[in-house]
């Protein structure tokens, strides 16, 4: 159990979009040692990644019950600049339903000064929501980065780069 006190219970999302490293396991394809619903069946011996993880919603209960990734279809995990919200690509358009979408508008408007990014990922497909609107990236590959374009705070316009012709994620500001 968590600080929370909250416990995965019938979720087993993570073990479908999540890509776990150790076991070569892509994101989106439901891990062989998963039961969905169920639970992992090989949890004693798991991997590191598996035992370290935690989405937002299981460790931190600011975010309401509403977002359980089993009821959501939505998992959220942190960035090293905000949030990253991974969509079941079986319910693609989980992230566009309510109360969901409007709350996450409220964070890009509230995380907007601090310069905190909301990513939302469906399948390779990311989309870059702040407050005035949605930037649609297309499909970003692991390789890949988003580079914001800035007028004073505000994001006019966001692009994909390969890593290597950045060296890291840079931005630009007017
Ligand atoms: S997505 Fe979160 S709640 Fe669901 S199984 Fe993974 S860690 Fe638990
Ligand atoms: S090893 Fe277990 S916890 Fe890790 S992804 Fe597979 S089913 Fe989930």
């Amino acid at each position: 159990m968590t600080s929370t006190g909250r416990q995965c219970g019938d979720c087993t999302l993570c073990c479908k979009v999540m890509a776990i490293e150790q076991l070569a396991k892509p994101a989106n394809a439901w891990c062989p040692h998963c039961k969905p619903g169920r639970g992992c069946q090989t949890y004693a011996n798991r991997p590191a990644e598996c035992r370290s993880f935690g989405c937002v919603w299981l460790v931190n209960d600011r975010l309401e019950e509403h977002w359980k990734p089993s009821r959501s279809k939505l998992v959220l995990t942190t960035s090293e600049d905000g949030l990253e919200v991974r969509c079941d690509p079986g319910f693609p358009d989980a992230w566009r339903k309510q109360p969901f979408r409007s709350e996450m508008h409220q964070w890009a408007v509230s995380g907007g000064p601090l310069d905190m990014t909301i990513v939302v990922i469906v399948g390779q497909r990311m989309t870059l929501l702040t407050p005035d609107r949605e930037f649609d990236l297309g499909i970003v590959g692991p390789d890949e980065r988003i580079v914001r374009e800035f007028e004073g705070t505000k994001v006019v316009n966001a692009t994909v780069v390969k890593a290597s012709d950045l060296g890291s994620i840079c931005d630009l500001r007017g």
